[in-house]
């Protein structure tokens, strides 16, 4: 399985929507570690992901905080 690349404060999409009423498949990398941290794009909450889970559910890369590419 290959590991995917991310950085403190990317944008990435992932394969399934937060469970919230935005339904957002948007997140924010808040955290990097063992585990990661993505804040939902929609409603702002924060959730803790693990690895081995965020590597199942990622999708694809949106931005890096470098260059922030705003799609709205
Ligand atoms: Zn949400």
């Amino acid at each position: 399985m290959a590991l995917i690349k991310v950085d403190l404060y990317d944008e990435i999409e992932m394969k399934k929507p937060h469970p919230c009423i935005h339904k957002s498949h948007r997140f924010q990398v808040v955290m990097l570690g063992a585990d990661l941290k993505l804040q939902c794009q929609g409603c702002g909450n924060i959730v803790l992901i693990s690895r081995i889970k965020f590597n199942q559910k990622f999708k694809k890369h949106i931005a890096s905080h470098e260059t922030i590419i705003f799609t709205k």
